[in-house]
């Protein structure tokens, strides 16, 4: 008899699992089987693409969670490539790339090599007015400030404040991390989010020392500029990736079907209780769900690893988006998007302007903007009805851009409970809670090990090939062949 794997969770981390669980099967001959369930009614889970049809042919490509994968991390390009997604890469324009922070009432432009808070080109830096001149003589501090040498972990703020100083937190870090990583710099674990940055500090003694030096490898290397911009999405948005991925799945892939219960049998294997009313077994289960789903599901059989799994903290959040004819922006911002530092007090995160951030995102003549709000900043702002929520926006927008017109759409996401927290001690935990789970049983996905979509993917990669080498080792698995 062969084994039978249930992966619980449709997003993207659960669905990368079944497919690098198929690759591995067929490349091995293995006697591997697996369901996938999905308590909504459709797949991808955060990554949810809506299209909106307007004019004769013209259409709004409108993202509700991820809106670009980082080309950096390179799993998510791959499962592309596999998949047959290749042609369907969209590059973020050209120009204008650049990224504002509102502050003092107008947008400043990020200096130009900024990478999270580090100068990697001092000029543009130099000139740039979004620092004091005493803010910069104190990011130069960091040339001379001594390395921490321990491997302890501490927050993002922690670290930036030691070698960068409070300005840089304050108008950098802490709005980009608020406003694109919808995290909260003074709770981020530094090792599990930015570990380089550690690295680049005890290698070099210094981080600004260390990101031009990488910068200068990279150059001698050749690999200056990749053929790639830093972001890439699909023509058709974000859901491309899912909605290729789903039909080339084997194995038995059911929706509307969520797991409300798990119990050990006494032969290893477990029973899954289904809110459909039938229940299921399997000898290996998969938890591609939030960490408080998963430790609801396990708590009456492995205590201690639920209760570690309920410490990942969540918080929720949104986007708006909201469309306008390009005339009636009468301040318009020439680049992606802008951050909001939390010292500016606005009720929203960040704005993208998704119409100049990729092509096909807009009809001609519209523009199409993204604003995030909620997260540990403004937790009520989620609670706000539509029409409370779309006045403060609105009146944001008239603010900052100017824009006073009515919009000719808007589309409102809110994900409750839906960004897990990475706090200090955080792979120290998932370390304690892989250690804790019984025999049989993964969690994988955004809650453990990487939040990005590449990560997702790379997380359900690994998860596979751990589960398929632990079957085959134990020999729980006959060949085929
Ligand atoms: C607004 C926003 C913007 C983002 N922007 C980016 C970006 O630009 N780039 C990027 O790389 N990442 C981005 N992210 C992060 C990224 O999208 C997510 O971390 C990732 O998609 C999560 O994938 P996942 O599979 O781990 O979890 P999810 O997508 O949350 O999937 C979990 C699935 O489990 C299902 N489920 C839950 N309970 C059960 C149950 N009991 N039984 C069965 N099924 C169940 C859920 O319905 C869901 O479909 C963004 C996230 C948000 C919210």
């Amino acid at each position: 008899m062969g084994l039978h794997v249930v992966i619980v969770g449709g997003g993207i981390a659960g669905l990368s699992t079944a497919w690098y669980l198929q690759q591995e099967v067929a490349a091995k001959g293995l006697d591997i089987t697996y369901t996938v369930l999905e308590e909504g009614s459709r797949w991808g889970g955060k990554i949810l693409t809506e299209e909106v049809v307007w004019g004769e042919n013209g259409r709004f490509t409108i993202e509700a969670g991820p809106d670009a994968i980082l080309t950096q991390k390179p799993w998510a390009l791959q499962l592309a490539k596999q998949i047959g997604l290749q042609d369907a890469l969209l590059p973020t324009n050209q120009l204008p790339q650049q990224v504002f922070v509102w502050q003092k009432k107008r947008p400043i432009p990020m200096p130009d090599g900024l990478f999270l808070t580090v100068p990697t080109r001092l000029m543009p830096f130099a000139r740039s007015p979004l620092i004091s001149p005493s803010g910069k003589l104190r990011m130069g501090l960091d040339w001379v400030i001594p390395p921490r040498r321990d491997a302890a972990d501490e927050s993002l703020a922690d670290f930036v404040r030691r070698r960068l100083g409070k300005e840089a937190l304050d108008k950098i870090a802490e709005p980009m991390m608020a406003g694109i990583y919808n995290a909260d710099a003074e709770q981020l674990s530094l090792l599990a989010t930015f570990p380089r940055f550690r690295e680049l500090e005890q290698k070099y003694g210094s981080l600004i020392r260390g990101m031009l030096a990488a910068r200068r490898s990279r150059k001698a290397a050749g690999h200056g500029r990749s053929a790639l911009t830093p972001f890439v999405s699909f023509t058709g948005g974000m859901r491309m990736l899912v909605e290729r991925l789903v039909p080339m799945l084997d194995g038995e892939c059911r929706l509307k079907t969520g797991v409300t219960a798990i119990q050990p049998l006494p032969d290893g294997r477990y029973c899954l209780m289904l809110n459909t009313g039938h229940a299921l077994t399997a000898d290996v289960v998969v938890l591609a769900v939030p960490a408080y789903v998963a430790a609801r599901l396990i708590r009456p059989f492995a205590s201690e690893a639920a209760h570690l799994l309920d410490a990942i903290r969540y918080v929720s959040t949104g986007t708006i988006s909201l469309a306008y004819p390009i005339a009636s922006i009468k301040r318009p911002l020439n680049g992606f998007g802008m951050v909001i530092p939390r010292s500016q007090n606005r009720p929203i995160n960040a704005i993208t302007c998704t119409y100049l951030k990729f092509n096909r995102r807009a009809p001609e003549g519209y523009a199409l903007f993204r604003i995030f709000f909620g997260g540990s900043r403004h937790p009520e702002m989620i609670d706000l009805t539509d029409i409370e929520l779309l006045t403060v926006v609105q009146q944001e927008l008239a603010l900052m851009l100017g824009i006073t017109a009515e919009p000719v759409l808007h589309r409102i996401y809110r994900w409750r409970q839906g960004n897990p927290q990475y706090d200090v001690g955080h792979l120290a935990r998932v370390d304690a809670i892989e250690a804790a789970l019984p025999a049989g049983l993964y969690v994988t996905g955004s809650p453990y090990r990487g939040v990005g979509v590449p990560d997702c993917v790379r997380q359900g990669q690994e998860t596979a090939v751990r589960l398929v080498q632990t079957a085959t080792q134990s020999q729980l698995t006959p060949l085929k062949i």
